[in-house]
């Protein structure tokens, strides 16, 4: 069979985000979200050429109807008619969140594989049954295409065991699966694909460190191509400090708490919900682009914010750099590597003691797009390349079933 065209799909446990690509010309052809699925008045947005509609009250209770709308959507001839019929979807990539040690690729998604990945839910709680929700909706419309599952955690699955392993007693590992997974997978992935293209490096060749900065953030060493050691760990909140997570902190902080009449449900909240930007910036927002305003402002809490999350940046990349002996590059991506000049103007002076150095006047131009942003005399290049999970995704199923 051969497959053209691919669906992306995001689900989460009350939205699914959808991308169609045509794989033949890597073109996105519709993208969309259905939100509030199961809730009262579900929105649904869609884009297809020249078509939009934006957060229309639709009607979804569950995932499976949510699929049916944007399958329908994407034949509607008034609504851009991407496609003619559902036979035209030809296969559907799917993202997961935690493939914990099962997967270190791709996979089709077959009934022992779903089997194998809602064991898998303890480790992520949130995300994994929402996938799996998204993915037998997904499979009760389109019954008849293969189904392809894309893990966030599966590009990190090369860490070796001294990256990897808490300092723990090794049963909490071997029983519970306690220990650093990693997250981002996907974006890494595409990062390092580009830069070797970028580079023109054999893969195998190419020690870099890709920062992908975002809401969620995260640092990875990859040494010949692979990952090889990365900040986030068990879950997402370990690593450099993000916009409502704290980042590393020490452990004993939880028990402390704990023990001085928090709950742990408190403690979680502060810790993933209320914590980074958000707590330190006095801004009360966790947007990056808020806290630069404030910083430009002239705000000491903010700037000191700002200090504390790229202080945080550099202590990984300088980590990673001694990791690796040799680094070609170091990639920024995620809404802030991409769009924040300010970060980034503020994180190649932090990282100078690896002969990094700014060229301020290309850093103030960059938004979005691919650039080289390091000065002629930097030891290492810094390079910003836009990241693009959802084709990563869609590139992996057309691999996993053509
Ligand atoms: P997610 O982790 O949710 O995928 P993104 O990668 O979209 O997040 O990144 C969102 C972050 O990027 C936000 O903190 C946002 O403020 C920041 N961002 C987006 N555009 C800009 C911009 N122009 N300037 C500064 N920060 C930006």
């Amino acid at each position: 069979m051969s497959i053209r065209n691919v669906l992306v799909v995001n689900a989460g446990s009350s939205s699914l985000k959808f991308m169609l690509f045509d794989m033949e010309a890597e073109q996105m052809l519709a993208k969309g979200q259905v939100e509030r699925i199961g809730i009262e008045n579900p929105l649904f947005t869609f884009t297809a050429g020249d078509y939009s509609e934006k957060q229309n009250l639709c009607d979804a209770p569950d995932h499976t109807a949510a699929v049916k709308l944007v399958c329908d959507a994407l034949i509607d001839p008034a609504k851009g008619g991407c496609l003619k019929s559902f036979a035209d979807i030809d296969a559907v990539g799917h993202r997961m969140v935690h493939g914990g040690e099962l997967y270190s690729e791709s996979v089709l998604l077959t009934p022992e594989v779903l089997e194998a990945f809602e064991k898998l839910s303890p480790l992520a709680p949130l995300h994994n049954p929402a996938c799996l929700q998204g993915v037998k909706g997904c499979q009760a419309v389109l019954a008849n295409v293969p189904h392809v599952g894309v893990f966030d955690t599966a590009f990190h699955q090369t860490m070796p065991e001294e990256s990897y392993l808490y300092a723990l007693p090794k049963e909490i590992y071997k029983q519970y699966g306690v220990r650093k997974y990693g997250f981002h997978g996907t974006s890494h992935k595409f990062v390092t694909l580009r830069m070797a293209e970028v580079l023109n490096k054999p893969l195998d060749e190419m020690n870099i460190i890709t920062c992908h900065l975002g809401n969620g953030s995260s640092i990875t060493a990859v040494k010949g191509g692979k990952c090889f050691d990365t900040s986030m760990g068990m879950t997402p909140l370990a690593g450099v400090m993000m916009g409502t997570r704290a980042g590393d902190i020490d452990p004993a902080v939880v028990l402390y708490l704990l023990k001085n009449g928090f709950s742990a449900d408190d403690i979680d909240a502060m810790m993933n919900k209320k914590g980074g930007v958000f707590a330190l910036g006095g801004t009360g927002s966790s947007d990056m682009r808020d806290l630069c305003s404030a910083c430009d402002a002239g705000k000491p809490e903010a700037q000191a914010a700002l200090a504390r999350l790229v202080h945080s940046y550099a202590m990984y990349i300088g980590g990673y750099a001694a990791l690796l002996g040799r680094v070609d590059a170091i990639v920024l991506t995620g809404g802030i590597g991409e769009n924040s000049k300010e970060t980034r103007a503020a994180l190649l002076p932090a990282i100078s003691g690896l002969g990094v150095t700014l060229n301020a006047e290309v850093n103030d131009t960059v938004r979005g797009i691919e650039k080289l942003i390091s000065g002629s005399d930097s030891k290492i290049p810094v390079y910003v390349i836009p990241t693009n999970e959802e084709l990563m995704i869609a590139r992996e199923t057309y691999a996993v079933t053509k």
